[in-house]
This record gives structure tokens, C-alpha cells and sequence, in this order.
């Protein structure tokens, strides 16, 4: 079964994206926690960080090459941004196909709340 992402990067459902290429796509979360909320997602479906192999490293760095670069398109580069990746059960992972969060537009507060 395709994830929601997979079928989001094929266009097969509706999704806002902002940046593709060969390696990644990245769109606007569904329910944005932040003015900028984008998802930067690997077009190869890696469910979860623990699945990252090492010759995904070139893919994975990509990713953060595409956040930095958004992130000055967006206009939220020098304030500054939050990238989360969320993993598994108690990283609240809701959507099993690698990704990161790219936040900002407005101050964050502390990184975590207990
Ligand atoms: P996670 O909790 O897995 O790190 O984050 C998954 C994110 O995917 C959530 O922020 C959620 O709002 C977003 N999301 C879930 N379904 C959709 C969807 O259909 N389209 C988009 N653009 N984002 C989604």
C-alpha cells in the first residue's frame, strides 16, 4: 500500500507542494502548527528514521540542503526555523514515510514541554 505521502508525490491526491525533484518533494503540512509549516519528504518511501541505511546519506542530507533553502525562500531563514523529525510511537510519528518539519514564522517557544 502506497502511503499518503507516496500518493501525495505522485499527485494522485491533492497536496500543496512547494519544491520536487528526483529525490524529495516538500509541501505544506495539512494542519499547520506554525505560519510555515512545510514537510520536506524523500520521493522513497523510508517509513521511519530507523530505517535511514547508510547509503541514504547523500538522500538524507538533500533533504536538509532543500529545508535550508526553503526556508530562505519562505523569508523565515534569519529569525530562524525549527526542522523535527519525529520517530516511532513516543516521537508522536503519525505518518510512517520519513520527514522533516520545517517550522517558523513567528517565535516557537522552548523546543519541549513537559
Ligand atoms: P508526524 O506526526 O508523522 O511527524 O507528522 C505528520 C504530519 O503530516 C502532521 O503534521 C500532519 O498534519 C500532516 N499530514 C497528515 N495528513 C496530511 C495530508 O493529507 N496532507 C498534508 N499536506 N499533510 C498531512
Amino acid at each position: 500500500m502506497p502511503t499518503l505521502f507516496e500518493k501525495i508525490i505522485a499527485r494522485q491526491i491533492p497536496g500543496d507542494i512547494v519544491y520536487q525533484d528526483d529525490r524529495v518533494t516538500a509541501f505544506r503540512d495539512i494542519h499547520p502548527r506554525a505560519p510555515v509549516h512545510i514537510l520536506i519528504v524523500p520521493n522513497k518511501p523510508i517509513p521511519t528514521a530507523n530505517d535511514i541505511e547508510d547509503s541514504d546519506e547523500a538522500l538524507v542530507g538533500h533533504m536538509f540542503t532543500v529545508a535550508r533553502d526553503l526556508a530562505k525562500r519562505e523569508g523565515i531563514a534569519e529569525n530562524g526555523y525549527r526542522l523535527i523529525i519525529n520517530c516511532n510511537t513516543h516521537g508522536g510519528q503519525e505518518v510512517y514515510h520519513l520527514h522533516v518539519h520545517l517550522v517558523g514564522g513567528a517565535p516557537l517557544g522552548p523546543m519541549l514541554s513537559r
